[in-house]
């Protein structure tokens, strides 16, 4: 089997320039694929900004820095992944958008390369099967903020070979993250148990049980979580939080996964959350300041 030396990643958004950004710091050299130079610009300047903090926190030498950055290379051709032993999936929450991409990757890569996706709700399986190297898939559900979070669920599908899947728990410790093994079931461990959490705090709003700060901060202050359902809403995106949670309905059917209407029309009027500097919060000024919904 060929040893991992080239990463691709799908995807600049939040979770394509962190993977990017872990890969490229652990020494693997690292294409990242979007569809406009905008985006990489946005995408490298968060992944600047990151390593200047670990940087500023002394954790992160400024010749290390130097050296992730040089690893970096971002592109809009899918062909230069073709090369790539591991290409990593991170674009919109969309399984035709990633099979169309993952269908053209599979006639450009070679036999060796791995094809792992980091849908947070999709089943790897129905990705799996528009290729033809079932055996060579996986997931590899990464947390946001990539770079500070150090869960990975590894998700072992129907068709993975034994082999594929000790590769990819030995890739995302290579990236010095913790696997947890998980079952091809849509949301695997953590999104099954956060996603129904999440949408009954949009539920809460709804229903006026509480202000949307008071809410946010009943669940830190009461159940010790880092932050409050809405503030984590924003850092997960709206749009994101809506297609996932209207998969996981599909897949389910049962009510706790429903999307709440609030939530679809924050998506409509663009309130994605902080990647587009509004959700529940507006992040133009800081300490951001609560949006008014009109709830
Ligand atoms: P995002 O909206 O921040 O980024 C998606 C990126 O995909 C964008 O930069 C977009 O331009 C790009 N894209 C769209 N079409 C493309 C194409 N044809 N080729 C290349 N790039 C294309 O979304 P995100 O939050 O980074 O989510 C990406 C994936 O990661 C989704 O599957 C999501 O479910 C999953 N995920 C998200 C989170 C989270 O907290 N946001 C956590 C874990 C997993």
């Amino acid at each position: 089997m060929t040893e991992i030396k080239r990463v691709g990643v799908l995807g600049s958004g939040l979770m394509g320039s962190g993977i990017a950004q872990v890969a490229a710091g652990a020494g693997y050299d690292t294409v990242v694929r979007d569809v406009s130079p905008q985006i990489w610009d946005r995408a490298r300047g968060a992944i600047e900004k990151s390593l200047a903090k670990f940087v500023e926190k002394g954790k992160l030498g400024a010749a290390d820095r130097d050296a992730t950055l040089k690893r970096l290379r971002f592109t809009t051709t899918t062909a230069e992944l073709a090369t790539c032993d591991i290409v990593v999936e991170a674009v919109t929450e969309d399984l035709e958008l990633k099979n169309t991409l993952f269908r053209e990757l599979d006639g450009l890569c070679g036999p060796a390369t791995i094809f792992a996706s980091n849908t947070s709700s999709l089943t790897i399986a129905a990705m799996a099967a528009a290729t033809k190297r079932g055996d060579r898939f996986v997931g590899l559900h990464f947390f946001n903020p990539v770079p500070l979070m150090p869960l990975v669920e590894v998700v072992r599908t129907v068709t993975t070979s034994e082999e594929t899947f000790r590769r990819a728990l030995a890739f995302a410790t290579s990236l010095g993250k913790k696997p947890v093994a998980a079952k091809d079931t849509s949301g695997f461990i953590v999104n099954l148990l956060l996603v129904p959490y999440l949408l009954d705090a949009v539920r809460a709003v709804e229903r006026g049980v509480g202000s949307v700060p008071d809410i946010d901060q009943a669940m830190q202050l009461g159940c010790g979580y880092p932050m409050g359902p809405l503030t984590l809403l924003d850092f997960v995106g709206i749009d994101t939080t809506y297609k996932i949670a209207e998969i996981m309905f599909t897949e389910y059917r049962e009510q706790r996964y429903a999307p709440p209407p609030l939530l679809r029309r924050m998506v409509l009027a663009g309130l994605n959350g902080r990647k587009s500097g509004k959700g529940f919060y507006d992040y133009a000024v800081d300490p951001p300041r609560v949006v008014d919904l009109g709830v």
